[in-house]
């Protein structure tokens, strides 16, 4: 089972990068779990027709003890199995926690022997804001992460923020930085501008995805790239990166 930790700045496309990567392994003949780790429970939006799956937090509320394994996971486009950690009501209560809770709730309930994914895939957040949000850093849970940039200076800022919070890690049995994947944004000398980034962090970038009006159109269908248009050259994009997580 390989198990990676996608981070990046808020908006730059973590998670239309992670359901296209997700749909692509499936699309390869691999079980992949996908789990969003976002309070606002979107990350697999496209691997389910566009809409929101209910939440981990939402389910132990309402069934409490009675939460079987079957009510956490919706099984989407590609048989990919979707998950959402899910959040408090925002301003109440504590977001890192609750991705705590659903994490420990996944094991308790044995999610990873049961189904036996060949690829789990952790949709994060912007930024290591609190100890919950380190939690996919964490061995056992991940073991390499990939932070998405575009080469913008906020994105890039971030990008380096969450490699240093890799590194501080990296000697305590954490994950470790598998590179970096350019979503591009089109802005000048941008591939110049990543891969200096990776030269500082000691990385490289393992993929360049380009900026392309598809991902709308598939969007809008509720869908993934590769699952709407596998004919177009950007789902070969996404299966190039697939390829490259292998
Ligand atoms: P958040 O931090 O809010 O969870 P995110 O990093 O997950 O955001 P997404 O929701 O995946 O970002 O993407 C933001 C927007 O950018 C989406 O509307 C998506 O369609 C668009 N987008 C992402 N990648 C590309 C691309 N390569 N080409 C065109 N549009 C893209
Ligand atoms: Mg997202």
């Amino acid at each position: 089972m390989k198990k990676i930790a996608i981070y990046g700045k808020g908006g730059i496309g973590k998670s239309t990068t992670v359901s296209n990567l997700s749909r692509a392994l499936s699309a390869k003949g691999k079980t992949v779990m996908q789990i969003g780790c976002d309070p606002k429970a979107d990350s697999t939006k496209s691997l389910v027709g566009g809409k929101r799956i209910p939440t981990i937090l939402d389910t132990l509320k309402e069934k409490k003890k009675d939460t079987k394994l079957n009510d956490l996971i919706v099984v989407g486009d590609g048989g990919v199995l979707c998950l959402e950690a899910g959040g408090p009501t925002p301003g109440i209560g504590c977001a890192g926690r609750g991705i705590i809770s659903a994490f420990e709730k996944l094991e308790e309930l044995n999610a990873y022997d049961i189904y036996k994914p060949d690829v789990v895939i952790y949709d994060v957040l912007g930024d290591v804001v609190c100890g919950g949000f380190a939690m996919p850093l964490r061995k056992g849970y991940s073991d390499e992460v990939f932070i998405v940039t575009s080469g913008e200076m906020m994105s890039m800022y971030a990008a380096n923020n969450i490699a240093t919070a890799v590194k501080q890690f990296s000697n305590r049995e954490y994950a470790s930085l598998g590179g970096l994947i350019l979503n591009a944004k089109n802005i000048e000398n941008e591939t110049k501008l990543v891969e200096n980034l990776s030269k500082e962090l000691k990385t490289t970038i393992i993929q360049r995805i380009p900026r392309n009006p598809i991902v709308q159109k598939a969007e809008n269908l509720g869908k993934t790239v590769v699952e709407a248009f596998p004919e177009d050259d950007m789902s070969s994009v996404y299966m190039e990166l697939a390829e490259k997580i292998i």
